[in-house]
């Protein structure tokens, strides 16, 4: 299938990584949010992170211009009539996707793949509220999507293997590293990553050690190159805690359980560096 156009939907922290990679690429893109601030905040990033990339050489000037005409922002997800291939990156809340993917699926022309981004719901779940069920796969981005490698493919029961090769061969054309993984809450990734932040929190909660104290054991004792509380952090509380509780549900096993200082956090409004305050400040 030709892809010319490529729609982002959500225009966050993945939604604008994820428009600038397939922008670099060379497609036109077209990214979508729900109201201006949050696309011109998304379009903001995106020029940042070019520019950033000139000062140090790995971008162009010519490249940072041509991508930044590639990308167009739309507050209407009716504009993704026009897309070859749809991303859809907002929020980690079912409701919220479900809706998105009926919207696509009315919206879009028939033959048009529809990946979800998301963390951790199942791809057959979303697949469920469109007609197109063949047509729909996970592509899960890494955070920051620019610069990690890795893009983890999910298909779903229905999920055609046209469908999966398009997308696998979409990864490779992003210059990204696909991996397959089946259709699990929380797939590979998030499955591996998540409990293991979920448990650092429950060392600050049960007062194991200080958030510098069990940073530093995990960045020089297990070689990570963030701390996992500075992960969850960039991830977003909000994000972790929908991943823990997509676990939870899906798995029954009080393994997955989210710890409730995770919890107490984000409902205070402390959700990481998006916020300015999460586990750590961010002035
Ligand atoms: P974010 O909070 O930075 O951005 C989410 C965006 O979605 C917001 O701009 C919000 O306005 C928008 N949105 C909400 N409802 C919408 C709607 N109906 N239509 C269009 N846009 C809507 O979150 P994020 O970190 O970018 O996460 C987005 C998705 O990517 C989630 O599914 C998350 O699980 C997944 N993801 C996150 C990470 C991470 O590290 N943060 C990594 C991989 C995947």
């Amino acid at each position: 299938m030709d892809i010319k156009t490529f729609g982002v939907v959500g225009a966050g922290q993945m939604g604008n990584g994820i428009a600038q990679v397939a922008a670099m690429s060379g497609l036109d893109v077209i990214m979508s949010d729900i109201a201006a601030e949050f696309v011109e905040r998304g379009l903001e990033i995106i020029q940042k992170n070019l520019h950033r990339g000139v000062e140090k050489g790995k971008v162009t000037v010519e490249t940072m211009n041509g991508v930044l005409g590639r990308i167009t922002a739309s507050v209407d997800i009716e504009d993704m009539a026009s897309a070859d291939f749809v991303v859809e990156a907002a929020t980690e809340h079912e409701p919220i996707k479900f809706q998105i993917f009926e919207d696509l699926d009315r919206i879009c022309a028939s033959q048009v793949i529809l990946a979800t981004n998301t963390s951790s719901i199942p791809i057959g779940r979303v697949a469920a509220h469109t007609k197109r069920p063949d047509k729909i796969i996970g592509m899960h981005f890494m955070n920051p999507a620019p610069v990690m490698k890795l893009v983890e493919v999910i298909r779903a029961l229905a999920t055609s293997e046209e469908t999966f090769k398009t997308t696998w061969d979409l990864a490779v054309r992003f210059g990204k590293t696909p991996a397959e993984a089946n259709d699990y809450p929380g797939f590979i990734a998030n499955r591996i990553l998540m409990p293991m932040i979920n448990e650092a929190v429950y060392c600050l909660y049960q007062d194991v050690g200080s958030r510098e104290d069990i940073d530093t054991v995990m960045k020089l004792g297990a070689n990570h190159p963030m701390g996992p509380l500075a992960l969850a952090d960039l991830i977003g509380l909000d994000t972790c805690l929908a991943i823990m509780d997509t676990l939870f549900d899906g798995f029954k096993d009080s393994k997955y359980r989210p710890c409730p200082l995770l919890r107490k956090y984000v409902e205070a409004g402390w959700l990481g560096r998006k916020t300015g305050r999460g586990f750590y400040e961010y002035p």
